[in-house]
């Protein structure tokens, strides 16, 4: 397995990418290599080349700096399938459960900066998505930002249920990554206290380089196993609820953003932030 680079290995690894290909002076690999963390080799090559198709496409002599982030989009989300149009109320549904996760996220101190929202269905599956940049590079996560990921994931299923008292099937995404976090916050990390500081855990962590020596799976017993079942559930119920008390309280914003979405079906840059910005301001401390 190898391991995905730091910002300084994706930066040279652009440079070598970028050599022959023409880029505009406005572009910023460094930018780019900021917002692709977690991109492997691989996936950093494949932006640059989806770059240099778009540029050609466009009929531009160099790539720009919009070339290149809409590469990496392509590469995070999967191609945009214009064609596959959502009905109004399926628009709405979809609005609503990202404008949730962007509502969450915002206003908690520990998660990842919305960077963009969007419901132009991508990929197979992806009828909608928020796409998280962390601030700057994670190398240890705390338990803090764990559950504040966890909440931000549970923002979307939340969503729903604050504003139709329904649920549907686009949070099953959601619910498989939170439940691998918190399978791993009680198995691998002994963030819970019910199981205490036990490594029980055969799979290396999804989404943290991997840790030396955590190769060998320790057997379980029947009661261990019914504990650490509880104690996942225990923790992705309180994500949900801290969800939920988050956008009820905070309802006025999640139709505004959800309606800006419906309207533009994209949120980014200046005027995602605008309407993001006041949530830090007024979240709990
Ligand atoms: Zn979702």
């Amino acid at each position: 397995v190898i391991d995905a680079p730091d910002l300084a290995g994706r930066i040279a690894i652009l440079k070598v990418h970028a050599k022959g290909k023409p880029l505009a002076t406005d572009v910023s690999l460094e930018k780019i290599a900021r917002s692709t963390p977690g991109f492997c080799g691989a996936d950093l090559a494949n932006a640059l080349n989806e770059a240099a198709l778009l540029a050609t496409r466009r009929s531009h002599e160099v790539i720009s700096q919009k070339d290149l982030e809409e590469a990496v989009e392509k590469v995070v989300a999967g191609p945009e399938r214009k064609s596959h149009r959502l009905g109004d109320e399926e628009r709405r549904r979809v609005a609503f459960h990202e404008a949730g996760h962007a509502v969450v996220a915002a206003s908690l101190k520990d998660a990842d900066p919305v960077h963009k929202i969007s419901i132009v269905p991508r990929g197979r599956a992806t009828l909608g998505y928020t796409w998280q940049v962390p601030a700057t590079e994670q190398f240890i996560l705390s338990k803090s930002a764990l559950l504040d990921r966890l909440r931000s994931l549970m923002g979307g299923r939340a969503a729903e249920e604050v504003m139709f008292h329904d649920m549907t099937t686009g949070a099953a995404n959601d619910l498989e990554k939170a439940t691998a976090i918190a399978e791993q916050m009680v198995c691998v990390f002994g963030m819970s206290e019910g199981v205490g500081l036990v490594h029980y855990a055969h799979q290396r962590p999804l989404f943290l380089p991997a840790i030396e020596g955590d190769a060998l799976p320790r057997s379980v017993s029947p009661e261990t196993a019914t504990l650490i079942d509880h104690e996942v559930r225990q923790i992705l119920d309180q994500a949900y609820q801290d969800a939920l008390e988050i956008l009820l309280a905070k309802r006025p914003k999640l139709e505004a953003i959800a309606e800006a979405l419906v309207a533009r079906e994209t949120l980014d840059g200046e005027e995602l932030e605008g309407m993001l910005r006041p949530l830090k301001a007024d979240r709990p401390s």
